[in-house]
Order: C-alpha cells, then sequence, then structure tokens
C-alpha cells in the first residue's frame, strides 16, 4: 500500500486538534499537544542551534494555588493553509511559525499502523 499524503478531508476542532482523511482511506487524529510539542519550525526544533523550544503543556498542571485561578489550555487560535501543501497554526501561546506540511502530519499520526510504518521505514 501507497501511503498518501494528500488530504482528502481536514476536520479542525481548536481546543481539540485536526482530523484529517487521507486519500489513501487513512484517517490521523492529531491532538493539539502532539502538534505542538512537533512544531516543525526552526526555533522548535532547534534548527539554529540552540536546544530545542518544548512545549510544557503535556506536564501536569501545577495544583491549584490562591494565585492560580486560570490554567491556560493549549488551543488553536486560527489555521491557515500555506499553498496547497501545508498549513499553518496559531497557537493560543502566541506561537505561530509553525509550518506543517501534510506530509510532516502524515508522519505524527499516533495511531498503531503509522507507528508500524515508522519502524519499517514506509512513512
Ligand atoms: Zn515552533
Ligand atoms: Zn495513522
Amino acid at each position: 500500500m501507497t501511503i498518501s499524503t494528500d488530504p482528502l478531508h481536514i476536520a479542525v476542532s481548536k481546543s481539540k486538534g485536526i482530523k484529517i482523511d487521507w486519500s489513501d482511506g487513512h484517517k490521523s487524529d492529531l491532538g493539539c499537544g502532539l502538534l505542538r510539542d512537533e512544531c516543525p519550525c526552526a526555533s522548535c526544533t532547534g534548527a539554529h542551534g540552540t536546544e530545542p523550544l518544548k512545549s510544557n503543556y503535556s506536564a501536569p498542571p501545577p495544583p491549584p494555588g490562591p494565585f492560580q485561578m486560570f490554567t491556560p489550555v493549549l488551543k488553536m487560535l486560527s489555521i491557515e493553509e500555506v499553498g496547497t501543501y501545508a498549513v499553518r497554526i496559531h497557537w493560543s501561546d502566541g506561537h505561530n511559525t509553525g509550518i506543517y506540511s501534510f506530509e510532516h502530519l502524515r508522519k505524527l499520526c499516533p495511531c498503531a499502523e503509522c507507528a508500524t510504518a515508522r519502524q519499517e521505514g514506509r512513512l
């Protein structure tokens, strides 16, 4: 089977993440935390020779205290198409330099089938 990186349909939930139906029939469910952690931009991947900045959103929230009335929840403010090959995500933490190509998004698919494909070098 050939793995497709052409999305047929993209469903965006700004608080949950992106669901993509691929043209090969596969479906990917990419949560916000995963997408933010795997941001492909230069500052997140350390392309400038600096330490990669990883979001802390996968860490457990701090215990509630009198001065922590509000714990920010990571979500997408908006998502825009970049050409025909990628999307750009504006995050609620102010980050917006990540351009997620569909190829990158397909590689991020967290399902067991894609994990096997990655192990076998097919993805
Ligand atoms: Zn980034
Ligand atoms: Zn998958």
